[in-house]
């Protein structure tokens, strides 16, 4: 499988996950509060995997073991991460939504993929061709006929900002969480789960948020592990491969997954609108899917660890006492090299178009 279709198949399973949580959540915590519902999710995703990794050690595990570790050099992107993940979005979100209406705040939250996909394109220096931008386009158009319900538009400008505010600090989130991308996701999305649930929980209780009996909160630990442990794993991964324009774009499907699986959980019906927004998310991934990138381009040189076999990207000799197996992960550096190959905007592709 290339690294394009993997990343794919990863993105669209992390949407998969994610976008169960919102139906589950609202038949497990119907009395539940926006900030303690998110404190409880990531607090579940991040001891869920903090087990995982406990798992890992007793039983070694191949390939996912001999990840990079996170280091000290990772610290200001992770704060970054935690910041705007964990504490700014979900305050902004807040302040957002005792200003709007329902239906105009979930319209605006869509706003998330969009930002990423701007801020990987303008800031993070990614790159996206014609066919990728359509594509994207198709995926963010059907979010939006998704969200569209007959209810009151209505707010004031305040509401209208913090929402959007929220989106932008999420793509922000997920523009740094790229960066990470080379180092163990295990570890990265247990740290940042962590961060952002110890923040969040800490938050509702300053604000005298009312928390949930005892075995429902056990419900959104274990919901948490899949959709904000899990799902958030799979993620990393995509953005590693896929980077956070074309990530953004596979995850957006999100909303739909949940819509469909509100039909038997919650006995909601499929509205017409919510076929139109099906069919355009499909046509955008497949546009996707069908995306091709590919002319001669110069790595620059590079210095950094990640998990890596010795291709032709990787041509260094090893101090001795490296364990040879491969994949294997050590600091090695990239020597400049001109060639032809297929790629997206992954870490080792921010060159210039
Ligand atoms: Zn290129
Ligand atoms: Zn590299
Ligand atoms: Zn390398
Ligand atoms: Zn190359
Ligand atoms: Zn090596
Ligand atoms: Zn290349």
């Amino acid at each position: 499988m290339s690294p394009r279709v993997k990343g794919a198949v990863l993105g669209l399973s992390a949407a998969a996950l994610f976008g169960l949580s919102a139906p589950v959540a609202k038949l497990l915590l119907p009395s539940s509060t926006p900030l303690v519902l998110a404190s409880l999710l990531y607090l579940g995703g991040g001891l869920g995997l903090a087990g995982l990794e406990a798992l890992r050690r007793l039983r070694g595990s191949g390939a996912s073991g001999r990840e990079a570790r996170l280091g000290r050099k990772d610290v200001p992107l992770l704060l970054g991460v935690i910041l705007c993940g964990g504490v700014l979005g979900p305050v902004l979100m807040l302040v957002g939504l005792q200003r709007l209406s329902g239906v105009t705040s979930s319209l605006l939250l869509n706003l998330e993929g969009p930002f990423t996909i701007l801020l990987a394109l303008l800031v993070f220096g990614e790159h996206l061709g014609r066919a990728g931008a359509l594509a994207a386009g198709f995926v963010m158009a059907g979010t939006a006929v998704l969200g569209f319900q007959e209810g009151e538009l209505h707010g004031d400008v305040l509401g209208v900002l913090s929402i959007a505010g929220a989106c932008l600090a999420w793509a922000v989130d997920n523009n740094l969480t790229q960066r990470l991308s080379l180092k163990d996701p295990l570890a990265l999305v247990r740290t940042k789960a962590l961060g952002s649930g110890v923040c969040t929980l800490v938050l509702a209780w300053l604000t005298g948020q009312p928390f949930p009996a005892a075995q429902v909160l056990g419900g959104a630990l274990v919901l948490g592990f899949a959709s904000y442990g899990l799902s958030i794993v799979l993620d990393a991964y995509a953005l590693r491969l896929l980077g956070a324009a074309r990530e953004a774009a596979y995850f957006a499907t999100a909303p739909f997954v949940g819509a469909l699986v509100a039909v038997p959980l919650l006995g909601e019906r499929l509205r017409p609108l919510d076929l139109l927004a099906g069919a355009l998310m499909a046509a955008g991934v497949v546009l996707l899917l069908r995306e091709r990138h590919g002319h001669m381009h110069t790595h620059a040189a590079l210095e950094h660890e990640h998990l890596h076999v010795h291709d032709a990207h990787h041509p260094h000799a090893h101090p001795p006492g490296t364990d040879p197996t491969e994949p294997h992960s050590h600091p090695h550096r990239h020597e400049p090299v001109t060639h032809e190959h297929p790629h997206v905007s992954d870490l080792h592709h921010r060159h210039k178009h």
